[in-house]
């Protein structure tokens, strides 16, 4: 195992961690892209805000996409719909800003007890340039009082999906109230699933710090003030423009990698408490009893994990701390890290961890997609798991190659210590499958 993580976590590990010599060179490919686009965020967005409604003024394949990634629409009436662009919307021949006042006002009374609703633009209403900021604009006048209107892209043109989070979240900033307060406080951007954040409140709560926020909230009237003596934790690795607007709000950022598994959890706790002034002894006191459980959890998952080969295709932007997790926790090895993305402001700690003294000195680090060289790659390495997208997944266990679908990961809760085990069980449940069914070119 890792010393790093056999060790105590502590503030000496925070300091090494962020060395930039530690840096690897990045591959950059630009080509054919396969990824699902911003409009997926919608399906844990709308888990997260309990009293919000998201709005697609898209076409039947962005309807068609939501109630297959979002499945069983039909029984259980979730918070999100599509207004569906018909010709005559494309051709320019209707007026579109009458039919969504429209759409918006059955909705509402249909569902009186919604207090945030967000338009999501899509390929067809970008391409038709319709305004949504101004139709927000002017659904909130007519509507104000009652609920928020928020615009925000989740067009598949030159986005993947975890950015229609980004992009909800960095419309979401400019709807929160200004901190007037002296007193530092912490907001933890990013949605995370809310067992994980009651267990994140709890542990704050024990280091000392009270004054905690989450971003999003379940509440759309619970939005967290924001100013100068504002400290952001980033909870997910793909909010940069977030992140930025929290920045020209007057926050500011702590930096640290991604709470995944148990050495990053550890550094994410430290770096916060820093920022707060508590001590490294402090946080091992309380963190001590739940890393001590968690490592109990992972051992039996890291015997079975270590030594296999693991290859990401670009596609969540998890992929850096991911790698992170498995190749420093779960002894894998991985062989190429494709990601959509790479922003080094919020990537490198990972990054450091990841390549510390020397490791994973042959891993291919590549930024963007070209996708048949990219799957040449993962053809001729034959890693024993490909972590990938949903349609890359199924011809390649017709080859033999064992998948797991990296979208599994923005819906299943994996921060954290108590999750530790379970996120690296997702990966080994692919190739326990394998083993069970005999199947696969070279089982
Ligand atoms: S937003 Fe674009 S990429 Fe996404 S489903 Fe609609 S048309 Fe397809």
């Amino acid at each position: 195992m890792n010393s790093q993580v056999n060790s105590q976590v502590n503030s000496q590990v925070i300091a090494r961690q962020v060395e930039p010599d530690a840096a690897q060179a990045l591959i950059q490919e630009r080509g054919q892209r396969a990824v699902f686009c911003g409009l997926t965020s919608i399906i844990w967005l709308h888990r997260k805000i309990q009293d919000a409604f998201f709005l697609v003024v898209g076409s039947r394949t962005c309807a068609h996409l939501l109630q297959s990634a979002g499945g069983v629409m039909i029984f259980s009436e979730p918070r999100f719909g599509t207004a569906v662009l018909q010709d005559r919307d494309l051709a320019g021949m209707a007026d579109c800003n009458a039919e969504l006042d429209r759409v918006v006002a059955q909705v509402l009374t249909r569902r009186p007890s919604i207090r945030s609703l967000f338009l999501v633009g899509s390929c067809p209403s970008e391409v038709i340039k319709l305004d949504l900021d101004n139709a927000a604009k002017r659904l909130q006048q007519v509507h104000g009082g009652k609920l928020r209107v928020v615009a925000f892209s989740g067009s598949g043109i030159e986005t993947t999906f975890s950015q229609g989070e980004d992009a909800c979240l960095e419309q979401l900033v400019a709807a929160l109230p200004d901190s007037t307060d002296d007193a530092p406080s912490l907001l933890i951007a990013g949605t995370l699933p809310d067992i994980v954040e009651d267990q994140f409140h709890r542990l704050f709560a024990s280091i000392g710090i009270e004054r905690v926020a989450f971003f999003p909230g379940r509440q759309s009237d619970t939005l967290p003030s924001v100013g100068r003596n504002t400290r952001v934790l980033l909870a997910q690795p793909y909010l940069g423009s977030t992140a930025r607007a929290l920045e020209a709000r007057g926050a500011m950022i702590i930096e640290a990698p991604f709470p995944l598994g148990i050495e990053g959890s550890a550094l994410w706790f430290h770096a916060a408490s820093a920022a707060f002034g508590v001590s490294p002894q402090t946080v091992d006191g309380v963190l001590a009893g739940p890393i001590a459980r968690a490592r109990r959890a992972l051992a039996p998952l890291r015997d079975y994990l270590s030594g296999k080969r693991i290859s990401f295709l670009p596609d969540s932007q998890l992929e850096m701390p991911l790698a992170r997790f498995l190749s420093t926790e779960c002894g894998m090895t991985p062989i190429e890290v494709g990601t959509p993305f790479h922003d080094e402001r919020w990537l490198r700690t990972d990054m450091s961890l990841l390549t510390a003294n020397g490791a994973n000195s042959d891993t291919r680090f590549v930024e963007g997609q070209d996708l048949e060289p990219a799957l040449a790659r993962v053809r001729a390495d034959r890693p024993d798991l490909t972590v990938c997208g949903l349609g890359i997944a199924n011809p390649l266990e017709a080859e033999g190659l064992r998948t797991k679908w990296s979208i599994e990961l923005l819906f299943t809760p994996i921060q954290g210590f108590e999750q530790a085990a379970d996120l690296a069980e997702l990966f080994a449940r692919p190739l326990r499958r394998e083993g069970r069914l005999e199947v696969g070119s070279w089982s």
